[in-house]
């Protein structure tokens, strides 16, 4: 698996994943001048093409000899669900090697947001997770992580301003491959997305908050906490018994005393699981020392994991003893409730779905 995060896919470098500076480097090694790499990082990163002979400007000889020597990663697009209700539009997209990955765009009033996945697959294996189900197939590349954002730019033919990594798999699972990317995202010479207008959400692997933490960079870090102590957390997600919620509320407070960015934490909740007045007392005492902000959510039922959504009221209610206590938590609307809402599971629908075919379906 280890081979797979490496910018060598198939034994052909991916060059989408060289930075601006590596670029010039390699193309530097071949004799190619410096504006050479900067006209091709240009037209990978923000003229977005899909593959060298679209890059009219570099001489044929040189296109041909891109293509045999390297590989350009662009996702294909094998599915597309449009939510009728509000517009959210949810992808499959199709990788080099076969496998599928699942990306939501939605559409606030301050912009456009894409919610990207970051492994095929995860294994962390939290219990009301569709996407764990699985278990973990790979790492995603940085180009196959900036890809989703640019294929859905161009399948839209509107501009992203927000991303989230918030879809399948654990991004600081994958630590190296995101962090490439979220340079590479928010460089001047690419699309130059705000890093402020960037989150990264975890189950909660703290060494790698920690590490988050010193590459400062201005994202916000939304923690999946979901349960207000170690009993409970640990019943909800196995990852809670490598990482105590004591050891998560200091990363948190590392993360936010070396970047200045206040902390989210996500809160899902689950009718009778964690959703009682004492939890969100509990939760109430978690949050006062930090400078956070709560999304409360009502679980998003999966088949195969039966948990029943909190009730608007009961959410409600929850929200009132966070505010009594001048906590911040925000109701999240929910988006495209109406095309198979949870994460992972457009996914695993399609997977079963080519299991019962014989492996032809596409759109
Ligand atoms: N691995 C990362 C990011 C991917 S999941 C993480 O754990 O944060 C994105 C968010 O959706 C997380 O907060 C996750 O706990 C939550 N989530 C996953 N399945 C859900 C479901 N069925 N209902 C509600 N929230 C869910």
């Amino acid at each position: 698996m280890e081979k797979e995060t490496e910018s060598t896919v198939l034994g052909k470098m991916d060059i989408k994943s060289l930075t601006l500076q590596e670029l010039t480097q390699e193309l530097g090694a071949r004799g190619e001048k410096s504006y050479r790499a900067r006209q091709m990082y240009e037209w990978m990163h923000v003229r977005l093409a899909r593959s060298f002979d679209e890059m009219t400007v570099l001489s044929k000889d040189f296109r041909e000899e891109c293509k045999k020597r390297y590989l350009y990663i662009v996702l294909r697009a094998v599915r597309i669900q449009e939510s009728k209700i509000d517009g959210t539009k949810k992808f499959l997209f199709e990788l080099a090697d076969g496998s599928v990955v699942e990306s939501v765009w939605m559409k606030y009033k301050h912009g456009n947001s894409v919610c990207i996945s970051s492994q095929v697959g995860c294994r962390m294996g939290c219990r009301f997770c569709a996407s764990t189900l699985d278990g973990l197939e790979r790492n995603l590349t940085a180009s196959e992580m900036l890809d989703q954002v640019y294929a859905i730019t161009l399948l839209t033919g509107e501009r992203v301003s927000n991303v989230v990594v918030m879809g399948t798999g654990e991004p600081l699972d994958n630590y190296e491959n995101l962090v490439r990317f979220l340079k590479m995202l928010t460089d001047e010479n690419g699309l130059h997305i705000s890093q402020r207008n960037i989150t990264v959400s975890t189950c909660g692997l703290v060494p790698q908050m920690r590490r988050l933490a010193e590459e400062k960079l201005q994202i916000t870090l939304a923690l999946s906490l979901h349960a207000p102590t170690d009993e409970k957390r640990r019943r909800l997600m196995p990852i809670a018994n490598r990482y105590s919620i004591k050891e998560l509320m200091e990363a948190c407070q590392y993360y936010f005393g070396l970047t200045g960015r206040r902390i989210t934490l996500e809160y899902s909740l689950a009718a009778g699981v964690n959703d009682t007045e004492e939890d969100a007392m509990q939760l109430t005492r978690l949050a006062k020392p930090l400078h956070c902000h709560i999304n409360l959510i009502p679980v998003n039922p999966v088949k195969e994991c039966h948990f029943q959504r909190t009730e608007a009221l009961g959410i409600r209610a929850f929200q009132n003893i966070l505010e009594k206590n001048e906590i911040n938590g925000t109701i999240r609307r929910e988006m495209g409730k109406d095309i198979d809402g949870a994460c992972g599971q457009l996914r695993r629908r399609h997977m079963s779905a080519l299991q019962d075919i014989g492996g032809n379906e596409t759109c």
